[in-house]
């Protein structure tokens, strides 16, 4: 076994790494994350350049959700093309596909990272936070929105008039359905939790999570009236309300064009492709 450390001072992130060669692979430890990646897949320097970027965004997501770890999260660093994970690992750990930019896509890891620093059930507000903190101290240009702001998803989705209601999003099958039923699922739940944290902070919607892991049953509509004394109808009113009043922009009125031709995932895949 290999050991050797390494300092890197690059914008003030000067957290020693640790490489260590296991069996089946390389593991680079930095304060967060352990990733563990296979060098034949991935350079050192790709993997220690990713670390420093998710190194940044993992401190910010803790101080946002006031979470203290300890441990590492193991990563498993994948090739390929797929949607990144927690669930395999039973959200300790996670599989990251997308590495680095392939076809202009990142990799969603503050959005797993979410998921294991603050859960829940309810599908709504677990895809939800990870959405919005992904949205927040991660990046756009990843699984769901592919390079479109939030807001920018909202204004072309009530353009378009295909917003679905939050109490049938939490008992629908997000894979299911037309290929954009399933990014219009997150950033709905994603533009929702954003519009719950502005207003209520991030103490009290981490509070209604957590109530959720122990009380059940956990639709949106209980969690509404005892979490935040207000009924999903009016909060859910209020939410898309002021989403109308946002300014539409050309992004959102191109989305607002393709939902209606049913053309998403090809316009999402130009945007990316021009990166
Ligand atoms: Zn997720």
């Amino acid at each position: 076994m290999k050991t050797l450390r390494r300092c890197a001072g690059i914008l003030g992130w000067a957290v020693s790494l640790l490489w260590v060669s296991v069996s089946g692979g390389e593991e680079l430890v930095s304060g967060c994350y352990r990733f563990i990646y296979d060098p034949m897949e991935f350079s050192q320097w790709e993997v220690e350049e990713f670390s420093r970027e998710a190194e940044e965004r993992c401190e910010k997501l803790k101080l946002f959700l006031h979470v203290a770890t300890k441990e590492p999260i193991d990563v498993y660093v994948r090739s390929g093309q797929g949607v990144s994970t927690t669930v395999p690992h039973k959200n300790k750990a996670m599989d990251l596909f997308f590495l680095k930019p392939i076809r202009g896509v990142e990799a969603p890891i503050v959005h797993e990272t979410a998921h294991i620093f603050l859960d829940s059930p309810n599908p709504v507000l677990r895809e939800g936070l990870a959405t919005a903190m992904e949205e927040r101290f991660g990046t756009l240009w990843t699984h769901p929105t592919y390079g479109l702001s939030l807001v920018e998803w909202m204004k072309g989705l009530q353009c378009a008039e295909k917003i679905v209601g939050l109490a049938q999003l939490e008992k629908t099958d997000w894979r299911e359905g037309a290929w954009e039923a399933n990014p219009i699922a997150y950033v709905l739940s994603g533009s929702f939790v954003a519009f719950l944290l502005e207003r209520y902070g991030p103490e009290e919607v981490g509070k209604a999570l957590k109530w959720t892991q122990r009380f059940r049953p956990t639709n949106l509509e209980r969690v509404c009236e005892v979490r935040f004394n207000r009924s999903l109808k009016d909060l859910e009113r209020e939410w898309l309300e002021t989403m109308k009043s946002e300014p539409m922009n050309p992004s959102a009125r191109e989305l607002c064009q393709a939902l209606k031709a049913g053309k998403v995932r090809e316009f999402l895949q130009k945007r990316l492709a021009a990166r």
